[in-house]
């Protein structure tokens, strides 16, 4: 079960993340992640948004990536409140959360808890 504690905590996580340039982290991810050299992402619908991706099938599927933190930090970026399937370990309503705290966060660097 993820709550709001859990959505501010992996919003912290990535707080390390936030000076690496968007370009790093996309080498890095597709070079590293396991959905990029493991298995076919376009052969699993559900992951691209198609259908509804649920928290098992994200944690099934990203368990043991090295990347996690770095695909989540991506996604953020790019796709932003409007992410769909599975990134970063996690599915894209949980996605949506944590992109609300992270984007408080990165506003408001010192303390994440600010107006
Ligand atoms: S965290 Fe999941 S979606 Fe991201 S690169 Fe790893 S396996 Fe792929």
């Amino acid at each position: 079960m993820v709550n709001r504690d859990d959505y501010e905590e992996i919003a912290a996580r990535l707080d390390r993340y936030a000076a690496v340039p968007e370009d790093v982290l996309a080498e890095v991810v597709t070079r590293d992640g396991l959905c990029f050299w493991a298995f076919d992402r376009s052969e699993m619908p559900e992951l691209s948004g198609e259908d509804t991706p649920d928290r098992e099938l994200a944690a099934r599927m990203c368990a043991g990536c090295p990347v996690q933190n770095e695909c989540l930090e991506l996604e953020l970026r790019t796709a932003g409140e409007n992410t769909v399937g599975v990134w970063g370990a996690l599915a894209d309503t949980d996605r949506r959360e944590v992109h609300r705290a992270w984007r408080t966060r990165r506003h408001n660097p010192e303390g994440g808890d600010g107006p």
